[in-house]
């Protein structure tokens, strides 16, 4: 790990996927820059899957974070080449979602409107041609949709690769401006420019609504190649995902639930994932369950991240939600751009953490009584 600098230009609150990414771009184009966190690398970076899946993350009235989301993908190429691609299990296989039953069929033929009217690469899928594509699928699923484009990679070699490039100072912030942060021991540390990346404790240090969102996940070990592709399915109405590293672990996922700071692993949240993943790709149950976790995904309320500079000077970088590995490459790349007062490659517009801070009751007594509502936040 390099030195920590005694003036750092930059100092990024958080060490996961996004704070370290950030880090690093900041180091390559040139700042001097430290990250602070008490454990880098165990929140949700540690917790995710990989998937790199703008398509299969595509969902009705997000245009905006599918966007995102594609401009993301095509920056990740870059970003494993430069760390190894190897080093970091990025595969380019592309990824099937499959239907378990007729209900599940017509909500993936739902989402097939979707992807046409974006104008996104997918291929409808038959039964059989989905057993074709990955042979470990149930014979009885109802068809599928094969996307070229989403890939995947292994977060946690990510981060381990992150951690050796970027130097840390192993202490949480308890207070932050735009150049300074407050650490835990009381050190109060200058710097020019202050990014926040806290993930899902971003709304304990600063004024903005993002929660924790957990999810379960489990890892199985089994022969390598045992599952050819990453596959998502829905079964029975709820989805579930598994993907296969190149070693032979296989990442199911995941819960999504909504109960604050609890990273419990519990004997329902693994129960589901079981029965669901068992269902759609029945010859997994011989292998071994190796892991089971949970981790919090930082989420605001309208599912987008919060990628921009506020008007407290600060450069936030947090609500990744579901696709923080897919989007850290293009965030970075996006934080640098602001710190240096550079143009972001992306319209960080909808992305702005100003978007929150609109109020909902008006002070203004001229405002009336009977309808207090001035603005409506996004
Ligand atoms: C089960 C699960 C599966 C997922 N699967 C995928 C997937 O397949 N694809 C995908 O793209 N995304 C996935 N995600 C989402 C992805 O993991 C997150 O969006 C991403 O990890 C968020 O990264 P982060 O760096 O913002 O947060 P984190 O990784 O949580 O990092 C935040 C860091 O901030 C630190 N911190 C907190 N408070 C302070 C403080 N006061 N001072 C200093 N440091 C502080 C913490 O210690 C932590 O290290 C998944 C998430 C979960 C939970």
């Amino acid at each position: 790990m390099p030195d920590v600098p005694a003036m750092p230009d930059v100092i990024v609150v958080g060490g996961g996927i996004i704070g370290l990414s950030a880090a690093w771009q900041l180091h390559r184009d040139g700042a001097e820059v430290v990250v602070l966190d008490p454990a880098p690398g165990t929140g949700a970076s540690h917790a995710a899957a990989g998937m790199l899946a703008p398509i299969h993350e595509a969902y009705w009235g997000e245009s905006h974070i599918l966007r995102l989301n594609l401009a993301a993908s095509q920056a990740w190429p870059a970003f494993a080449e430069a760390m190894g691609a190897d080093a970091v299990d990025y595969r380019r296989n592309g990824m099937l979602m499959a239907a378990y039953d007729a209900d599940d069929k017509a909500l993936l033929d739902n989402l097939g409107d979707l992807h046409e009217q974006e104008g996104l690469p997918v291929e409808r899928l038959r039964s059989r041609e989905c057993r074709t594509r990955e042979p470990l699928l149930a014979p009885g699923i109802r068809g599928g949709v094969y996307s070229p484009l989403d890939h995947q990679a292994n977060p946690r070699r990510v981060v381990a690769e992150l951690l050796g490039r970027v130097p840390i100072i192993p202490i949480s912030a308890t207070e932050v401006s735009r150049n300074r942060v407050v650490a835990g021991d009381g050190r109060v540390l200058a710097c020019q420019q202050v990014v926040v990346a806290a993930g899902a404790w971003t709304g304990r240090l600063l004024g903005v609504p993002i929660r924790p969102i957990k999810g379960q996940i489990i890892r199985l070990s089994g022969p390598e190649g045992l599952l050819r592709l990453p596959v998502r399915g829905v079964v029975r109405g709820s989805s579930v995902y598994a993907v296969p590293r190149s070693d032979g672990e296989i990442v199911v996922g995941a819960t999504q639930e909504e109960q604050g700071f609890d990273t419990r692993v519990t004997a329902g949240g693994v129960y589901e994932l079981l029965r669901d993943v068992l269902a759609l790709l029945p010859g997994l149950s011989e292998i071994d369950l190796v892991e089971t976790w949970a981790g919090l995904r930082p989420g605001a309320p309208d599912n987008a991240p919060i990628i921009g500079t506020g008007d407290d000077g600060i450069v936030y970088a947090t609500g990744h939600y579901r696709n923080g590995i897919l989007t850290a490459p293009i965030t970075a790349i996006a934080v640098s751009a602001l710190v240096q007062g550079r143009e972001p490659p992306v319209n960080l517009s909808p992305f702005s953490p100003e978007r929150f801070r609109t109020s909902l009751i008006s002070t203004d007594p001229a405002a009336g009584t009977s309808d207090q509502l001035s603005e409506v936040s996004a």
